[in-house]
């Protein structure tokens, strides 16, 4: 995986800072996949999007991922930490604009799992709502009965309820959810953790800094923001410390 630049964390930020969620996770994995265009990008299954947006937490901003969720009982703010090699752990492999076949006697269906595309022409529901009916429709690429005709356009409630499970069973970390136990009020239960809303608050913060520290060097030393963000991160903080000594 290709990890961003400090210039490349600064730029999606700039271009999501006004966009809705599925597109902020387009930004963010834009820079992991260079020859990939974005909508090759965006027919990428969300499990698969997640998979990757925690793998590039993992390298970006470390393995452990600490977490907050407010109990739903009490409203206290509980703390968690999350290991993301834990949650990888859990996942078998890569689906990549995969097709998959099933059989329902007397019906041969082909589908594929949900992408981002998908979010953005259901405009932005959300990962939940790809169970909806309409959603798993937008999945099924062919469907075939035993005469070997297409009949996509009435296909029964029986072919889609399959195809939902079978796409449930699929879509590993489309949807990950937590068992959180308050330690106030002693509730338990689980909790969506959404990566894409959880790093896009990191690269905010990551590009807020980095503009501050362009802002700084670029004040004493009339350096190029590019020049400054082009530093190792390293360099950049040993100037930065020079001028807190002169200060
Ligand atoms: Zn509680």
């Amino acid at each position: 995986m290709i990890i961003p630049s400090a210039a490349d964390v600064i730029r999606a930020w700039e271009l999501g800072k006004d966009r809705v969620s599925w597109y902020r996770a387009m930004l963010m994995l834009a820079p992991t996949y260079p020859d990939l265009p974005f909508d090759d990008l965006a027919e990428m299954s969300i499990g698969e999007r997640n998979r990757n947006l925690f793998e590039l937490r993992s390298r970006l901003f470390g393995d452990t991922l600490h977490a907050q969720v407010k109990c739903p009982e009490c409203a206290t703010i509980v703390e968690f930490d999350l290991e993301i090699s834990d949650v990888l752990n859990m996942t078998s492999g890569v689906t990549f604009t995969e097709e998959y076949e099933a059989v329902l006697e007397p019906f041969v269906i082909t589908y594929r799992l949900p992408n981002s595309a998908d979010l953005q022409a259901m405009d932005n529901v959300g990962t939940k709502g790809l169970n909806s009916p309409d959603y798993i429709r937008n999945c099924l690429k062919k469907v075939q009965n035993r005469n070997g005709e297409t009949v996509l356009e009435n296909v029964p409630e029986k072919v889609i309820r399959m195809v939902k499970e079978l796409i449930s069973e699929k879509s590993e970390l489309a949807e990950l959810n937590l068992d959180i136990a308050c330690s106030e009020c002693k509730h338990e239960w689980l909790s969506n953790f959404d990566i894409v809303e959880f790093l896009w608050n990191e690269f905010t913060l990551q590009a807020k800094q980095l503009l501050n520290q362009v802002h700084t060097l670029a004040s004493r030393y009339c350096w190029r923001e590019a020049d400054i963000l082009a530093m190792s991160a390293v360099r950049r903080s040993y100037y930065l410390q020079l001028q807190n000594d002169v200060e």
